[in-house]
């Protein structure tokens, strides 16, 4: 029997949990385990997965949300890699038009920056190649009057020209959220806030299962499974830690900030992709009525579960964006809100942050841990093949399993069949909104979160706005309803930062909205008053580490 993708089934779910031999159980709720989860369960395995904290909490809320072909490694000559991320977009705008969509970058040349004018040339004609970016699509060279016409606030100084080509832009926690949804539907038993305490061994000392903890209810469980994969990200050396398996390669962190200011602060007109005195480059990216600029790099060995924002790395960000565009002057007060995310390298000896790949590795311990490390957003499809492919292999070789099939497995319920769809429904819908009196931006806002599931919200909306005067609030109340009962919000920050994004983009109406929405979760999840206060303070530290830096 498969339940809901509610809050309300958590109880099921866990009962589910305790009760029934597994397949497979995945360790880790971020895209890396929502993709392996998705396809055993469509290749006919019984899948169970288990996240600590919510989905998409870890890395994958912190990203700087590019499916992006990775230009950079490029430069590092890193083919194989730059092939297959590259082809990936294409498949995933496929899976996810609404979600995963076409965002053109600037990248403009500088004397004595970057490779030339004509490397640059040649270096992107081979980046299309390898991602097969159809003709119409494919970069434009441009001269540097053009250039300075596509982005007038750049500084004039030493501007040889530049380039436009193709990348994908995406909100990194949704998305893992519709594969969860999409590993679900194929009956994954996923939940958030179960953690992994311990491995459970048989008498040969092989991995049957794990000790995990409830962390709603303090409940201890025992999930039994054939094999266990351990997608935990930047804990990866932790669970094989406690597999006594921690030897030979091991994980390198490094973090990246993300900031965000009104796009009046920074008003690029398309995302750009630039130069930083250091030999780095970084990205700024306009979204709706904000722009956010990242990343840094640094190599990090702070607590894993509290990574913040510190006033050095802001600073080294709008240093960058100030002389990059001499008539914008940021100041530290114009950051609203920002993010800090870990990149779950793999080490290699003298090797420096920025040069460490990004490719993944699987390894496989004695007693049956396989844990896979490194990678990216863009190709958690692959990766995720990769793995069961090897486990299929392996452990279920006698089964007659189905071939991998996540490239034409949709990722939202109801999604649309090409971009031009996408358009159409957010024309449709912005009338709709229109005698609400919500903006063209708010339209956009739905659209890119939710695609056609926004019917069922509108649904509700309409069924319920009459009373609320503050329309906003009723939309707000919609989602919230919503995500709750598909998408399994526990927490405030659940559904401020991981399905609406709203913490990060438009922090004051969180401000606005917060004890309204507390009220409303404690009336669905039957919270006490108690309990309501600790959220919403929970909730106010994360504003406060996202905005205010020491
Ligand atoms: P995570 O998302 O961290 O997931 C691991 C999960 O395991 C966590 O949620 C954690 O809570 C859980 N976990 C840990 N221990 C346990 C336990 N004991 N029990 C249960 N659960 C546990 N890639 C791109 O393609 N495009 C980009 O634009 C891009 N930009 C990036 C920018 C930055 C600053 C960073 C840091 C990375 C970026 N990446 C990008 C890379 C990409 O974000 C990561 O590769 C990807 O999100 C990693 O996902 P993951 O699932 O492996 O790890």
């Amino acid at each position: 029997m498969t339940f809901r993708f509610s809050t309300t089934n958590r109880p099921n779910f866990i009962n589910v949990l305790k009760s029934e031999q597994f397949d497979l159980l995945v360790i880790g709720g971020g895209i890396t385990g929502a993709g392996v989860a998705l396809d055993a369960a469509s290749r006919g395995l019984k899948v169970a997965l288990c996240e600590k904290n919510d989905f998409a909490q870890g890395t994958s809320s912190k990203s700087t949300k590019l499916i992006h072909g990775g230009l950079r490694y490029l430069k590092q000559l890193e083919f194989g890699l730059v092939k297959e991320v590259g082809s990936e977009r294409a498949i995933v705008h496929k899976l996810a038009p609404h979600l995963v969509v076409p965002e053109k970058m600037l990248l403009p040349l500088f004397d004595g920056k970057s490779l030339g004018y004509w490397l640059t040339s040649f270096g992107l004609m081979i980046y299309d190649w390898l991602a097969g970016v159809k003709r119409e699509d494919q970069r434009r060279m441009l001269t540097r009057p053009q250039t300075l016409r596509h982005e007038p606030l750049l500084k004039k100084d030493g501007i040889k020209g530049g380039a436009i080509y193709s990348e994908y832009r995406t909100d990194d926690a949704r998305l893992t959220v519709e594969i969860m949804k999409a590993s679900a539907r194929h009956g994954v038993v996923a939940m958030n806030y179960v953690r992994v305490a311990n491995f459970v061994y048989d008498d040969q000392g092989k991995l049957s299962g794990v000790n995990a903890t409830d962390e709603q209810t303090g409940e201890s469980l025992i999930i039994k499974s054939t094999v266990v994969v351990n997608a935990a990200g930047s804990w990866v050396d932790d669970l094989r830690s406690l597999n006594k398996s921690k030897t030979g390669k091991r994980l390198f962190l490094t973090k990246g900030v993300h900031i965000v200011v009104a796009h009046e602060k920074l008003p690029v007109k398309q995302a750009i992709y630039f130069d930083v005195h250091d030999g780095r480059m970084i990205f700024a990216i306009p979204r709706g009525r904000v722009t956010y600029i990242g990343t840094t790099d640094t190599p990090y060995t702070g607590s894993k579960d509290h990574v913040v924002t510190y006033q050095n790395d802001a600073w080294y960000l709008i240093e960058a964006v100030n002389t990059m565009f001499p008539d914008v002057t940021l100041t530290i007060m114009d950051v609203e809100s920002s993010w800090a995310g870990l990149r779950p390298l793999i080490y290699e000896d003298g090797k420096s942050a920025s040069e460490l790949s990004r490719k993944d590795e699987i390894f496989e311990s004695p007693s049956g841990l396989i844990s896979i490390a490194g990678g990216k957003l863009t190709g958690y499809r692959k990766m995720a093949e990769r793995v069961v492919d090897m486990l299929v292999q392996k452990y279920f070789n006698n089964r007659m399993l189905k071939n991998c099939s996540t490239q034409s497995i949709a990722l939202a319920s109801h999604t649309f069949t090409s971009y031009q769809d996408v358009r159409k429904y957010q024309v449709a819908l912005r009338r709709q909104l229109e005698p609400f009196g919500f903006s063209i931006l708010v339209a956009h806002y739905l659209v890119e979160n939710y695609g056609q599931q926004t019917d069922t919200i509108m649904g509700y909306f309409r069924e319920h706005h009459e009373p609320i005067e503050d329309k906003r609030l009723a939309l707000l109340s919609a989602e919230l309803w919503y995500c709750t009962h598909h998408e399994m919000v526990v927490s405030l920050s659940d559904f401020f930062v991981r399905r609406t994004g709203l913490l990060y983009f438009e922090i004051e109406v969180v401000k606005k909205y917060r004890d309204k929405i507390a009220f409303q979760l404690q009336t669905y999840l039957h919270w006490t008053d108690t309990k309501k206060e600790t959220e919403l303070r929970m909730l106010a530290k994360e504003m406060e580490d996202a905005s205010n830096f020491s």
